[in-house]
Formats: structure tokens, C-alpha cells, sequence
């Protein structure tokens, strides 16, 4: 954190104003910038100078989010891409050469694990998965050719909290790059790069945009990493557009009292089910009968907008259960001010075996809530008809 106060920077974070003085930050919809004379031209090219060429490098709206994001991890510098996913794949591929290998934890986002096991062949990079809750292999489970260490926390769908200051330390020992996938918790909630990560990469799509509206990515850094990850970005094309950058750098304003609201909701709804005739059991870090309570105390300032539970009844009574929801949306997205219920074990993780399902905590009768901002007496209510 610089020296502004999260939410300060939040909102003071600005690009320079233009001639017309203007308050709020103009949208730069604009592919190029111009230049005064050949010699400005050419410095600018020849990188002498730290100025906006080409909107597909860098543009006034993109900086102003970046800052704002840096600000707020604690990052030197970063780079902003058109999806969560861009900034996951350009992160591997700028930092990744043939023949290296990857660990990663196994409860990683859909697509990213897709990527490893689908992709990275192709391009000979291996990877495997460790448990979360069994760090002590980490070490072991190191290679010579082993460059990079991935990991999220909360997972997706199990709400389970891993250790980041342990695994940072892993990282810092081994020489290894740490890369944390925060989306989950948000800049807000939990700053990665205090406990030793390297790079810090989020979906802007999720909370940081937080109404639905647009998809985003970013990661940021240390100067050197975000470096090389800008000079594969600025040739193969992934950058965020003026316009979304522009709706995440304002979304960023009042991403603080959007998680507080989050977090607060989610933690009535957690507290709610857990005395509930119907439900197994209920996750959310900030429950103390949460297996990591302490350790999501001692890393997060709160539990985050998810909430998962089991449903009595198994496949058959989650399935029920969906069906009965009617306020909520039944949608695949999260950190949303709507709130979403989804079913993992019949659709985001359908295609698991049920091995894999078990070692990422999904069970046949969970459900996940991404605990929106409605009032948490409609929100209960739909929950509470539908376990009915
Ligand atoms: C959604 C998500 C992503 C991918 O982001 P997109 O903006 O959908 O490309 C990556 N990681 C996590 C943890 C996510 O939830």
C-alpha cells in the first residue's frame, strides 16, 4: 500500500485531467496517440519516453485501473487484460519456456486447470497438483525444472483457505515465482504479496467489477515479473479496452463498501444455515466452525462473498433444492450485487471423476452462494423455501 489508505486510493488513484478539468476521469476511447514532431516519434518508439503510443500497449483509462490495482496490492506495477483468463494465460506464457513445469494447487478455477492439462502439453510444459491442506509435499513435489508455484485462496467451489505466508516461504526458499490467483477474496479482502507472492492475478469480471457488466483481468507485481509479462502482452494483443478499464477503475470506488455489504450478508446467510434442519454442513471462513478459521482471520479482514453448504438428500436433493430457488439467479458467476446459486456437482464440475470432486471438497448435495447485495431477509427467505 502506498500512502493512502485503501479506500482513499480507491477513489483518489487518477489519471492527470485533460484541458477541460474534468472530475471524474474521461473515457480515452482512441486507438493511437499522436506525436509533436519525427524526433518525439522516434524517442517514443525507442521507448526514451513513458507515453501512450498505441492503445494495444498502454492507454491513459487501462493506467489509471492498473494504479489503482497496484495501489491496492501493494504491487510495483501491472498490466490489465480483456478477461481473468487473458491475464492467466499471458502471465504462464510470458514467464514459461518449453520444457518447465508448473505446481499448482489442485482446487484451482475450471479454465486454469483446462489449461494445464489440455494446453501446456502442447507447448511441453508440466504441471502437477498439490494439496492445499497437505503443504508439507510442496517441496518434495519440486523438479529441477519446476519455475512457478500457482495457487488461489478461498478456493472455488469449497471455500477452503490455504496457507499463503507457508507457501510463500516455499516459493522464496526454492527460488520459485509465486503466483496467487486472488479474484476470490479481492484486493479488500487479502493482499498476497505481504505473505510472499511474486504476482498477483485477478478476474476484474467478478468482485472488482461486482454488477455483472463486464469481463477483466489483471496481474500485477514486481517490477521486473510485470515486465516480461508486458512485453508478451504488448505484441500478442490481450489488453483491456479503454471503455472497461474505465468501468473497473470507477467499479474500484466503491469496492469496499460492496465487500463490507458481502461480506456481512454472506456471514448472516453462513451463520443462518448452519442451524438449518435440512443442511449437512456449512463452509465459510469466517465461521468459526471453519476447519482454517484462524488462518482465514489471520489473512483476510473477512470471509469473502461465498458461502457453500450440503444439501440433505445428496445429488437428488441439491438438484431439488436449485429448482426451488426463485429470487436468487441461477447463473455460473460470482461476486455479483445479485446473489447466484449454482450446483457444482451437476454443471461447473460435472466433468470431474468423483475422486477428483472429493479431494476439491465437492460433494453431490453442495451449493455454492456468491452472497449478494439484496436485502439478506429476501436472500434467506429464497434459501429457506427452497430447503422447504
Ligand atoms: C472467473 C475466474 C477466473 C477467470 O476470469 P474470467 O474473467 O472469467 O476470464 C480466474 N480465476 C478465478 C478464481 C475466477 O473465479
Amino acid at each position: 500500500m502506498g500512502k493512502n489508505k485503501f479506500e482513499t486510493a480507491a477513489i483518489r488513484t487518477q489519471i492527470e485531467r485533460s484541458q477541460f478539468l474534468e472530475h471524474s476521469a474521461p473515457i480515452y476511447l482512441t486507438s493511437s496517440f499522436v506525436f509533436d514532431d519525427a524526433e518525439d516519434m522516434r524517442a517514443s518508439f525507442a521507448e526514451e519516453k513513458d507515453r501512450n503510443i498505441y492503445s494495444r500497449y498502454s492507454n491513459p483509462n487501462s493506467s489509471e485501473f492498473i494504479d489503482k490495482v497496484c495501489e491496492m496490492e501493494g504491487a510495483e506495477d501491472g498490466f490489465a487484460f480483456a478477461s481473468g483468463m487473458a491475464a492467466v494465460f499471458s502471465t504462464f506464457a510470458a514467464l514459461l519456456d518449453s520444457g518447465d513445469h508448473v505446481l499448482s494447487a489442485r482446487s484451482i478455477f475450471g479454465s486454469t486447470h483446462t489449461l494445464f492439462t489440455n494446453f501446456f502439453p502442447r507447448w511441453n510444459i508440466g504441471h502437477s497438483y498439490f494439496n492445499i491442506n497437505r503443504l508439507e509435499e510442496v517441496e518434495k513435489m519440486i523438479t529441477p525444472r519446476t519455475k512457478l508455484i500457482y495457487a488461489e485462496s478461498p478456493t472455488n467451489p469449497g471455500v477452503d483457505i490455504l496457507d499463503l505466508e507457508a507457501l510463500g516461504k516455499i516459493a522464496k526458499k526454492n527460488n520459485l515465482i509465486l503466483v496467487i490467483d486472488n479474484c476470490f477474496a479481492s484486493p479488500y479482502l487479502q493482499q498476497p504479496i505481504a505473505f510472499g507472492a511474486d504476482l498477483v492475478i485477478h478476474s476484474g469480471t467478478k468482485l472488482m467489477d461486482g454488477q455483472g457488466r463486464v469481463l477483466a483481468g489483471i496481474t500485477v507485481g514486481s517490477k521486473e515479473l510485470v515486465e516480461k509479462i508486458y512485453r508478451f502482452a504488448r505484441i500478442t494483443g490481450p489488453a483491456l479496452s479503454p471503455f472497461n478499464s474505465w468501468i473497473l477503475s470507477k467499479s474500484l470506488e466503491t469496492l469496499a463498501v460492496r465487500i463490507d455489504r458481502h461480506c456481512e450478508n454472506a456471514m448472516r446467510l453462513a451463520e443462518f444455515l448452519e442451524d438449518h434442519e435440512h443442511v449437512n454442513w456449512v463452509r465459510y471462513p469466517f465461521l468459526k466452525s471453519h476447519p482454517k478459521y484462524s488462518l482465514a482471520k489471520k489473512q483476510m479482514k473477512a470471509g469473502g462473498c461465498v458461502v457453500a453448504f450440503e444439501v440433505k438428500g445428496g445429488l437428488a436433493g441439491g438438484q431439488k433444492f436449485f429448482d426451488g430457488i426463485k429470487l436468487l439467479s441461477l447463473s455460473a458467476n460470482l461476486g455479483d450485487s445479485r446473489s447466484i446459486v449454482t450446483h457444482p456437482a451437476s454443471t461447473t464440475h460435472s466433468k470431474l471423476t468423483a475422486e477428483e470432486r472429493a479431494e476439491t471438497g465437492i460433494t453431490d448435495g453442495m451449493v455454492r452462494v456468491s452472497v449478494g447485495l439484496e436485502h439478506i431477509d429476501d436472500i434467506i427467505a429464497d434459501i429457506v423455501q427452497a430447503l422447504g
